[in-house]
């Protein structure tokens, strides 16, 4: 199905008859009942999926970064029944593209500003693709080797260019909702008095967990998963500019303290996901210290900006962190997924999780090395080092950090755009490279609060994000800051230059100024 809408459909560069010719030859080869597709068919198969894949990259702009389809409409379009017989792999690959491809959302559109950022490099992608073929399952050094090392060797590497002590061990997990789980895992079982993971939390006093009325969602299911409950999260109050209140975190401590409650953790960010404010690390840190609590800092998107010697600033205080997480599938452009956790403790995260059954112990080595599953909650794991290792070589630090900069910079000038423009206020700070803003036509300045005026400022945000996105040349998200509907624009695509940045402007004021228009009559 061609895209519809304003955008011009995605041009087909294998020309027609090239693909079917391509995918035609695949068919020659016949499948037998028994075995693996044979190296030859293998070999001209991986050929015609490399066109595919240079293909989509060279022309995802062209697509509307949103598909325009309706819920439930793609399910009908693939067959309810499982196929009982074998089908050629050129069909397979035409209907790959004639409806996966296209019914995507564009994650690799240049002009994805919505959410974070998670593009995929192309070194990235090559790293996935040679992960795949390898399948190098990471559980035990002894079931991939090199994928255990190179792991300890990548997280090495990162941890030096995020400028973190030698102090920090660590590993990849799938997400920052993993490494957080895997973090908040290690501040429960270091509570004195208790083993939680031998003897479970029933009949325990409650364990409180602190993180910020900005902190993400990932850390209250972290909550929900290890018996601490929603309702043993306690959310601190920020101050005016989104950063967590240090005397409100002292005094909810004591208050548990005084109730008969466990506080087992503090959680700082840095880079909300809403409007990427920075909690005050340093004195979090004093308070955890004080009160003896584990400090978890989650930094899923701005901590690939620790990369640059310049903008450590946020980053103060973060190295007295027991556990961090940043995201390199965020904002160091490697193809989803790839999280990485960091620890002082790897001990404690171990006693976590660690259980080594006879099946899996390596019985002449035991100690010598890293069995990286004794730190997670999976047993299985990916060899999502050979990406990182690829993807960090091909650029360079100094690569990613140019591309931060960048990003950086066109946050700023996107920021200077709003500022600059009568009609429209920015909500937030842009410590990064997230811009918060929302239209607000001058005629309402000065009468912001006053219910009226709230109520349409927020159908008027509404719309024009509704507008902008269905028109598809651009994607943006929204959130709610002090309860005004905000547009977000989130910079951090690998794909991303200054023309769409300045696209994404241009749309959104031409649907305000019409939209406003109409409004006003
Ligand atoms: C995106 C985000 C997460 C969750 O990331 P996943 O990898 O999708 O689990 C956690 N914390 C913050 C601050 C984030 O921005």
């Amino acid at each position: 199905m061609a895209p519809s809408g304003p955008t011009p459909g995605p041009s087909v560069t294998l020309d027609d008859d090239a693909l079917r010719a391509a995918f035609a030859s695949l068919d020659l080869a016949q499948q037998s009942g028994h075995g693996d597709m044979d190296p030859a068919t293998f070999r001209r198969a991986a050929h015609a999926v490399a066109d595919l894949m240079a293909d989509y990259l060279e022309h995802v702009e062209d697509f509307p970064v949103l598909p325009d389809v309706e819920p439930g409409e793609l399910r009908g379009r693939f067959p309810a029944a499982p196929p009982e017989d074998p089908e050629p792999l050129g069909d397979l690959l035409g209907d790959y593209r004639a409806l996966v491809e296209p019914n995507i959302t564009h994650w690799q559109h240049p002009a994805f500003f919505a959410y974070f950022a998670s593009s995929g490099s192309a070194p990235g992608i090559l790293g996935e693709m040679l992960m795949a073929t390898l399948v190098g399952n990471a559980m035990l050094w002894r079931t991939s080797p090199v994928a255990t090392e190179l792991e300890e060797v990548t997280i090495g590497w990162l941890r030096q260019g995020l400028g973190l002590p030698e102090a920090f061990d660590g590993f990849f997990t799938d997400t920052a909702s993993t490494s957080s789980l895997i973090g908040l895992a290690g501040a429960r079982q270091a509570v004195a008095g208790m083993d939680a993971s031998a003897d479970g939390l029933a009949g325990r006093p409650a364990l409180r967990i602190y993180a910020s009325a900005e902190a993400h969602s990932s850390i209250e299911k972290a909550a929900m998963t290890l018996g601490i409950g929603r309702a043993g999260t306690r959310r601190i109050p920020v101050d005016a500019e989104y950063r967590m209140d240090v005397a409100a975190l002292g005094a909810a401590i004591r208050e548990d303290r005084a109730a008969g409650h466990v506080p087992c953790a503090i959680v700082a960010t840095i880079g909300t996901t809403g409007p990427t404010s920075v909690d005050p690390t340093p004195a979090i840190a004093d308070v955890a210290e004080y009160e003896g609590l584990w400090l978890h800092v989650d930094a899923a998107y701005a901590g690939a900006t620790a990369l640059l010697p310049e903008r450590r600033d946020p980053f103060a205080g973060w190295e007295r962190a027991d556990s961090i997480v940043v995201n390199p599938h965020k904002w160091l452009f490697t193809p989803l997924d790839a999280s990485l956790f960091l620890t002082r403790r790897p001990q404690v995260v171990r006693a976590a999780f660690s259980l080594v059954p006879e099946y899996l112990r390596t019985l002449d080595r035991e100690g010598a090395v890293h069995d990286f599953n004794e730190y997670t909650p999976q047993l299985g794991r990916r060899f999502r080092a050979l990406k990182m290792w690829m993807l960090v070589r091909y650029f360079g630090l100094e690569g990613m950090r140019a591309r931060l900069r960048e990003h950086i910079e066109l946050a700023r000038q996107f920021a200077g755009w709003v500022d600059a423009e009568p009609d429209a206020e920015r909500l937030a700070p842009v410590p990064f490279s997230t811009v918060c803003f929302r239209w607000r036509p001058r005629r309402h300045a000065g009468h912001e609060d006053e219910p009226a005026v709230r109520e349409e400022l927020d159908r008027l945000n509404t719309a024009v994000l509704e507008a902008v996105n269905r028109e598809g040349r651009v994607f943006l998200s929204h959130t709610r800051l002090r309860d005004r509907m905000t547009l977000r624009l989130a910079i951090g695509s690998v794909r991303t230059e200054p023309r769409h940045v300045a696209l994404a402007w241009e749309r959104i004021r031409a649907h305000a100024v019409r939209l406003d228009g109409e409004r006003a009559g």
